[in-house]
């Protein structure tokens, strides 16, 4: 048996209206290099300055990470050439980052799990090749280039892929409650590689692989639990783990070579001459601590308490920011909050990874969403048809409401239309209205499922329930 020891190396981009150190916006979808000027395109004599949003919003997530913040901030060039790098080198931070020594609390198997954060840091991001011909020509975005990126570096504290995962998933949640970051995947806000290596029962370290190109949280913890297999069945065969970086092919479902430790780079980092160094005062990081907002942690326990849920539904509500939010309108609408939050929980979030949706782009709006809870209470509807009308309203963006009326879906509570469809059942099924006198439950329930078929559903179950009662009893005396 080997334990994986396990560190992610996270780059999120900056929710800022413009670049890093010039005033590019930094706009997703734009057409290409319209969003450059000389300082982004790297012309010479052209002097970067910082942009103090990017610093404010990268203080409030190292502060919320429990991050020791430095005081004394510069920025260091780290060099190598890449076509989409003009300058030849990125602006980053190298021996003295903005903040070190955080923690992010995960669950583990073993309970709640403390991982440390290494460093917090602010840089600005190269530009894109894109290959509209592969093989034959390739061209350079440099919209991108200078966008400010936040890396958060963990030490080798995780465990498992799951761990792993957990970790993400938090770190994400709370990135978004500071809206310091969209965090988007697919349009690249969000960008992970990991390092792993196993620990054999003797407790030597194997050699570190790095693993990169995963583009989802899930094609991380796949291509770790790849990878953490791959190094335990070459160490079972007793070969040797090369030390490199790996990339993760999300087609193939594995990880392959893409360079060794003797191609690494050597950065050559030196601290940047055309940003001066600069200290912060202990008001300015106050202001911007009093600044954040309540975070996942205090959300949820703030739902189980104030809304009176299980911890565990208050977890997963506010597990997102955006889901918690959507929870808390309904409840403002609707005061039953545990059974708003079994309909999120089940069928709302079922919908929602089925559909691959963000809750953030969900058409039905909570107070359509809890009208259906009320036609519950109101007897128009059956629980049973509540589950269905959903899914319909989420689909056919109609009010649900409408698609009630509209379907001739309201719940029958008429009694004399009902007392017609029980007499009528009873007639039909003699024998179980025999066995009901012979004291069988389940014949009471078959009446009543035939009474549910015959009215296509719309009978009301308490009503019917009653008056099978009422029509049974009054035969059984006659
Ligand atoms: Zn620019």
């Amino acid at each position: 048996m080997y334990q994986p020891v396990i560190g992610l190396e996270v780059h999120v981009q900056l929710d800022t209206k413009s670049k890093c150190f010039c005033g590019c916006s930094i706009k997703f979808g734009q057409s290409p290099n319209s969003q450059t000027c000389p300082v982004c395109l790297g012309f010479p004599g052209s002097l970067p300055v910082l942009n103090e949003a990017a610093l404010k919003l990268s203080l409030k997530a190292a502060l919320a990470l429990d991050c020791e913040v430095s005081k004394f901030i510069k920025f260091d060039r780290k060099n190598y050439f890449y076509p989409d790098l003009p300058k030849n080198f990125q602006i980053s931070q190298y021996d003295l980052p903005l903040s070190h020594n955080g923690a992010l609390f995960i669950d583990s198997e073993s309970g709640r799990k403390k991982i440390r954060i290494r460093r917090v840091h602010l840089e600005e991001d190269a530009g894109k090749l894109v290959h509209p011909e592969k093989g034959k020509m390739s061209m350079v975005d440099f919209n991108r280039s200078g966008t400010p990126l936040l890396e958060i570096v963990s030490e080798p504290d995780i465990d498992s892929a799951e761990e792993a995962y957990d970790y993400l998933l938090r770190l994400k949640a709370i990135l978004e409650y500071l809206e310091v970051s969209d965090c988007n995947m697919e349009e690249g806000s969000l960008r992970c590689d990991a390092n792993v290596s196993l620990k054999s029962a003797g407790g030597a370290l194997g050699d570190k692989v790095e693993l990169k190109n995963m583009n989802s949280f899930k094609g991380v913890k796949q291509a770790l639990e790849y990878e953490i297999k791959r190094q335990a069945e070459l160490l079972d065969k007793k070969k040797k783990i090369t030390q490199e970086t790996r990339l993760w092919d999300a087609v193939k479902n594995v990880t392959v070579s893409m360079r060794s430790k003797e191609e690494a780079h050597d950065y050559r980092y030196f601290p940047e001459p055309d940003l001066v160094p600069f200290i912060l005062d202990e008001d300015y990081i106050k202001k911007i601590r009093e600044s954040l907002p309540e975070l996942p942690q205090a959300r949820a326990e703030r739902f189980a308490r104030e809304y009176n849920i299980p911890r565990y539904d208050a977890a997963v509500l506010t597990a997102d920011k955006y889901l918690a939010d959507y929870f808390e309108q309904c409840v403002q609408l609707y005061d039953k909050t545990k059974i708003v939050s079994n309909w999120i929980m089940t069928e709302l979030l079922a919908h929602l990874n089925k559909r691959n949706i963000d809750i953030r782009y969900l058409e039905l709006k909570p107070k359509s969403f809890v009208s259906i809870l009320e036609m519950m209470d109101e007897g128009s509807i059956s629980g049973k048809l509540a589950k269905e009308i959903l899914p319909e309203a989420l689909e056919s963006k109609k009010e649900p409401r409408d698609i009630v009326k509209e379907k001739g879906l309201v719940q029958v509570t008429d009694t004399k239309e009902i007392e017609t469809i029980v007499e009528r059942v009873i007639k039909e099924n003699p024998k179980a209205a025999g066995d009901y006198y012979q004291g069988k439950t389940s014949a009471f329930t078959f009446l009543v499922g035939q009474i549910m078929r015959v009215s296509r559903g719309k009978a009301n179950p308490k009503v019917a329930n009653k008056i099978l009662k009422e029509q049974l009893e009054r035969r059984g005396n006659a």
